[in-house]
């Protein structure tokens, strides 16, 4: 996956889960703070250009092109963006300002895209300090104050902390005493905020720790990387072991995977062969399922990071002798409540309950409980003289009805 990943492959989740209004949402502001846009005129000027660039030739990633975004989302991104920069605005009056973009860690293979930065005294005139702000926007309703205690601000923070002592580092990342980790949610306008106070050893220990954290990940990332000899003396990097797993279930590369989908899935088949590949698959899927159910074996079967068996999953069932209380409640408790034309029957309790055709086949079976040999059809003509046929769309693999018996 970190091959893929650093191979910058096309995701599956820019197709299915990234959300293309908050990309949106951010290139307006990345625009606008690039530009210092100030009016309201230049704020919806820069707006509109950025929504129709997008929608023309997509955005620009580590220097790949990427497909135009859809329009419908890319005009709710800049509506969100905008409303936000008209009641919010940008920090422009800060010392500096660097929009959007990567920032290295000096020491570590890892770099954190940052929205903005910015650096600006704070204080009175005898006492002020310098704070470098490191802001994050989210465009999810959801976005709250847990944000500031995530992996990612863990990121950005020692980044932009590292680089505070680079000589090569941005021009006025100087003297700072506080590093202020910020994050927006452009919905709610609402701000969380932490500062993380340079000078205090506690402070500087916490970013030491997420800083040792961030390794121990990027280790792992790199020591699985291999390194071969090829020729003598040129050791070049190779493709990393896959190891296809249970990871493979949410991977984002799954459909691009040589090692896991073997020729299942190419981004250049056609639809035929698409198609004759799933049926394909979806025969192999129940035939191992199949196997693995029935298979002689007592505990669950450990695969590459996960593991595959009966797994026993909470669920609540009636407790015996709940139905006299159910219709007691029915009729007691609603009476109170309701208008005497509208009083509870058994009527308005059995449509309340929404009978399925499950309870109407368990129904037939008690008020049909006689074991004689048409009882079956029997029941089933009563249930078909309350039901009636309706159609329900599903995708899959189907077979032709002439070949049911083959
Ligand atoms: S599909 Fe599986 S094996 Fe392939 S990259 Fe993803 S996790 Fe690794």
């Amino acid at each position: 996956m970190l091959d893929y990943a650093e191979q910058n492959a096309d995701s599956l989740f820019p197709l299915e889960y990234r959300s293309y209004l908050g990309q949106a949402a951010h290139a307006v502001l990345q625009y606008c703070a690039e530009r210092r846009t100030e009016t309201e005129a230049d704020i919806r000027k820069t707006a509109e250009e950025v929504g129709n660039l997008l929608i023309r030739e997509g955005r620009e990633f580590r220097g790949r092109k990427e497909p135009p975004l859809p329009a419908e989302d890319v005009w709710l991104g800049v509506e969100v963006a905008v409303a936000y920069l008209l009641a919010r605005g940008l920090p422009l009056d800060a010392d500096t300002i660097i929009p959007e973009q990567e920032w290295n860690h000096p020491h570590l293979p890892y770099r954190a895209l940052i929205d903005l930065v910015t650096v600006q005294d704070e204080g009175d005139e005898e006492y002020t300090v310098r704070v470098v702000d490191v802001c994050d926007y989210k465009s999810s309703w959801q976005a709250g104050p847990d944000e500031l205690h995530t992996l990612q601000r863990w990121g950005q923070a020692i980044c932009v902390w590292r680089a505070l002592n680079d000589p090569n580092k941005p021009h006025g990342l100087d003297s700072i005493d506080i590093l202020r980790q910020r994050v927006v949610n452009l919905r709610t306008w609402q701000e969380y905020t932490r500062d993380i106070h340079l000078g205090d050893p506690d402070a500087v220990a916490e970013l030491e720790k997420w800083e040792k954290r961030i390794g121990k990940l990027c280790e792992t990332a790199t020591e699985s990387v291999n390194y071969v000899e090829s020729t003598p003396g040129v050791v070049t990097e190779q493709k990393r072991q896959a190891n296809p797993g249970a990871g493979c279930l949410f991977c984002a590369y799954r459909h691009i995977c040589e090692d896991a989908y073997p020729h299942f899935l190419d981004a250049d088949d056609d639809i035929d062969s698409l198609a004759h590949n799933l049926a394909i698959v979806e025969g192999q899927r129940s035939m191992l399922l199949k196997a693995l159910k029935t298979a002689d074996n007592e505990g669950p079967i450990q695969i590459q990071g996960g593991w595959i068996g009966f797994k026993a999953q909470p669920t609540r069932v009636m407790l015996p002798g709940s139905e006299r209380h159910l219709v007691a409640d029915w009729f007691e408790h609603l009476a109170s409540k309701l208008p005497d034309e509208m009083a509870p029957t058994i009527s308005s309790m059995l449509s309340a309950l929404k009978l399925t055709k499950g309870n109407l086949d368990a129904f037939a079976k008690a008020l049909f409980p006689e074991r004689k040999k048409d009882i079956g059809e029997v029941r089933a003509e009563y249930v078909e003289g309350y039901t009636q046929e309706k159609r329900r769309i599903k995708f899959g693999v189907w077979k032709d009805e002439q070949q049911k018996t083959d």
